[in-house]
């Protein structure tokens, strides 16, 4: 039996930029080619990976941790891309964006971006495919609208490549499933793998009656949001259970939303996305967003999630000082993001006067914790090795060390640059 090499070109002991080669002598396969960011959040790309050498890329989903820098792989060469159609609708959108705002540091352009677009294979969630000699088995991945995870056959063995994963239901996404799959080797996310994550439907109570407390009293409510996944689960939750609000979404999430309706792919409340696209507001233009934020009770869905750009910015300048309006964070703040100084020091502005309205934060999640990755694991059948990436140090380390425990399997945590060999 053909060994096989796992090749780490990004992903490794860090979260993001997500790219591992894996090949086994006669196929080369890519999984993922994300961008990370440096410092001053400059795009910083994987490893080099040769065009010339691969058979195949696949690409788990659309956030560009996972696909931002792989249209630089399509400067000369037309190597097949497997991704879900919804991936790829939504990665013309995100990709653009970004050349549109850091494309100056970016080693490729839009004739590469529609290069890599037109060499798009599209494999439906729940499938089986065969590409380039190389049979993928396509997983719900559970992550974010359209997200996959991947089975390749390769050396007459089976690798199952998660990309990121979770494993409960939200009102936007169905969780992943994972009855029984084989596979000699799982190469896994570990983002949470040290941690649990509240369960969702107590972080959506709590997050609506705060929500709804400060509507009843005129006040408005700010919900910086990712425009791709966090947005419209949001907005789902409000259609279900606040479908009274005078609900506002500003940004890419309009655009987004209606890529959604048109291709619904993993997707878990269409009738809930459907609902808040009649009932809510986008807006539409810049001058929309004085009147709304005359408006007693209105709720304001927009990026950027963290505050770090994007029409957020223009709200919260004028509404951080209003202690009957809330500032509600609905994922992760990421270190020196203003998003992450207003919830440790209660500051918008660096030494600026404290913050007035009221700050929450809610765990809306899309990665799976560490007992929602332990279960995955689990249920593969004929597990013998575990590659553990996109976590940072310590928690990659503490999810391999819990994993060889629970499950008694080889497990490895590649660095960026090291190349394992499997038997
Ligand atoms: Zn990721
Ligand atoms: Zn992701």
């Amino acid at each position: 039996m053909a060994k096989l090499s796992i090749s780490i070109l990004g992903g490794g002991r860090e979260v993001g930029r997500a790219a591992v080669i894996v090949s086994d002598g006669s196929h080369k396969v890519l999984f993922d080619y994300g961008i990370g960011l440096g410092e001053d959040d400059i795009p910083i790309l994987p490893l080099p990976a040769k065009p010339a050498e691969l058979d195949l890329i696949a690409i788990t989903h659309s956030h560009l941790d996972h696909i931002g820098a792989a249209p630089f792989l399509y400067v000369s060469k037309r190597t097949p891309v497997l991704m879900t159609g919804l991936t790829r609708n939504l990665a013309q959108v995100m990709i653009s964006d970004m050349l549109k705002l850091a494309g100056y540091y970016l080693p490729f352009e839009y004739p590469e971006l529609n290069t890599m677009l037109e060499s798009v294979v599209e494999a439906k969630l729940g499938s089986t495919v065969e590409v380039a000699g190389v049979q993928v088995d396509v997983f719900n991945a559970g992550h974010i609208p359209g997200s996959a995870m991947f089975r390749v056959e390769l050396g007459n063995k089976y690798m199952l490549y998660t990309g990121d994963v979770n494993t409960i239901d939200t009102k936007l996404v169905k969780g992943v499933e994972l009855s029984g799959v084989e596979a000699n080797t799982v190469i896994i996310e570990s983002t949470y793998g040290n941690v649990d994550h509240p369960p969702r439907e107590l972080v959506e109570e709590e997050f609506l009656s705060i929500v709804k407390s400060v509507v009843e009293e005129g006040g408005r409510v700010l919900i910086p949001a990712f425009a791709l996944g966090r947005s419209q689960e949001i907005l789902c939750l409000l259609a279900e259970k606040m479908p009274y609000a005078n609900v506002y979404y500003d940004g890419m999430a309009r655009h987004i939303m209606e890529i959604l309706l048109n291709n619904p792919e993993g997707l878990n409340r269409i009738d809930l996305l459907e609902k808040a696209y009649r009932i809510f507001t986008p807006v539409t233009k810049s001058s929309m967003r004085r009147k709304i934020l005359k408006e007693r009770g209105a709720v304001i869905v927009t990026p950027a999630g963290m505050l770090k750009g994007g029409p957020a910015l223009y709200y919260i300048k004028r509404m951080w000082s209003d202690k009957n309006s809330a500032l509600i964070f609905v994922s992760f703040q990421a270190p020196s993001t203003p998003g992450r100084r207003v919830l440790e020091e209660g500051v918008f502005e660096e030494l600026g006067p404290k913050v007035q309205a009221k700050v929450r934060w809610f765990d809306f999640s899309s990665h799976a914790g560490v007992s929602g990755l332990i279960r995955i694991l689990k249920s593969v059948k004929g597990l013998e090795n575990v590659v553990v990436v996109h976590g940072n140090d310590p928690t990659a380390f503490d999810f391999a060390a819990l994993v060889e425990e629970e499950l008694g399997v080889k497990v490895y945590v590649p660095s960026n640059g090291e190349t394992l060999v499997i038997d």
